[in-house]
């Protein structure tokens, strides 16, 4: 299994360098390069650092390329390649794509994320998928841009958690380099138990999206009980950390993170936004559903941090606290 894991990684690493060639010095690499240093604004060293890829848009690109190299059995292992139905030939798992590899801890490569390109006749299928699971690699456990984050981590003893692959790259460009990204999946709590042992602090910064701000109040619900100093942010409308790098800078950035309200906090603010706090009825419903929260976390309770919140909220709502927690009890029944 050691072997077999050994071999993996070698032929990951060696798939990882026939896309990088492919698009910084062929031909066949030459849209996907203009499009991500033109479209994308990628320096060249950007694409180095992340080994940024291509895979041409043909079937059987790696299949005849690891010819004499490797097993095609091997390169189905480590999810490169598969037979798809009925059928006796192998075929290329992705194609036409561009090609993000997913490194662990380690820096070995694990897994490829793919790209289609705009106006590649590619439309109508998913912009984005990843390498299905292999024995090297759990989707709910990575990462991605951990490896090339870790120093920044240390130093800053924060962590920067963005949706997009792009995300993360793009604040590596612009010098924020204590940012990794999820694969695309929600935000695990093998990955937060793994972030606390990494930064005391851990920052989501979720896309001004619709799905962005439902994957922010799911990851609440998740973490508020977690003993992390938790921070959430949205982007404004229809921005990700990608696109507001380019139009305002680090600087921006770095400050709305600072300012990040606290998981709960955040959480107060969208019911605050949704209910209201000048009626009774909207102060009932906000001190509901931040209650149901809370509920919803039975590991918090009896704890300090449970009290600080408690405590936080009626000052918030302007009740009295003993008034809160008897409701909180109530609730929790
Ligand atoms: P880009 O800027 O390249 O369009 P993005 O990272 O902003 O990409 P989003 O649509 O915000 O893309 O999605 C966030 C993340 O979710 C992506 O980075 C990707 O990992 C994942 N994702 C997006 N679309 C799909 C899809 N159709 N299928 C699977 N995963 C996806
Ligand atoms: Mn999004
Ligand atoms: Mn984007
Ligand atoms: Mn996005």
């Amino acid at each position: 299994n050691q072997l077999e894991k050994a071999s993996l990684f070698d032929v990951m690493k060696w798939a990882e360098a026939q896309f990088h060639h492919c698009l910084l010095e062929t031909p066949e690499g030459e849209f996907a390069r203009r499009y991500l240093m033109e479209e994308r604004g990628y320096t060249e060293e950007t694409i180095k650092q992340f080994r940024l890829g291509f895979h041409p848009d043909n079937w059987q690109w790696l299949v005849n390329r690891a010819q004499g190299i490797y097993a095609a059995p091997l390169l189905a292992e480590a999810r490169l390649i598969f037979k798809k139905e009925n059928h006796t030939r192998y075929s290329d798992y992705f194609v036409n794509r561009v090609m993000f590899p997913v490194r662990d801890e380690r820096k070995r490569v694990v897994a490829f994320g793919g790209r289609i390109l705009p106006g590649s006749g590619s439309e109508g299928l998913a912009k984005y998928f990843n390498s299905p699971e292999s024995i090297i690699f759990t989707k709910s456990k990575l990462l991605f841009g951990l490896d090339e984050a870790r120093q920044r981590i240390r130093e800053t003893e924060t962590v920067v958690v963005v949706e997009g692959y792009t995300d993360c790259i793009t604040a590596h460009q612009f010098g924020v380099s204590n940012v990794v990204a999820t694969l695309g999946t929600a935000l695990t709590e093998t990955h937060v138990s793994y972030l606390k042992r990494l930064a005391r602090k851990v920052v989501l910064v979720f896309d001004g999206d619709n799905a962005g701000q439902q994957a922010a109040e799911r990851s609440l619900t998740k973490f508020i009980s977690q003993e992390v100093d938790l921070k959430i942010l949205t982007l404004p409308a229809g921005k990700d950390p990608a696109d507001f790098l380019e139009e305002q800078g680090a600087e921006r950035l770095k400050q709305l993170i600072e300012q990040a309200p606290e998981a709960w906090n955040f959480k107060l603010n969208v019911c605050v936004q949704k209910f209201g706090l000048e009626s009774i009825d909207g102060q009932h419903r906000i001190l509901e559903e931040m209650l149901e929260l809370l509920a919803a976390s039975p590991n918090l309770t009896g704890k300090i941090r449970e009290d600080i919140i408690l405590r936080k909220l009626a000052d918030r709502l302007g009740l009295h606290e003993a008034v809160v927690r008897k409701r909180l009890s109530e609730v929790k029944q």
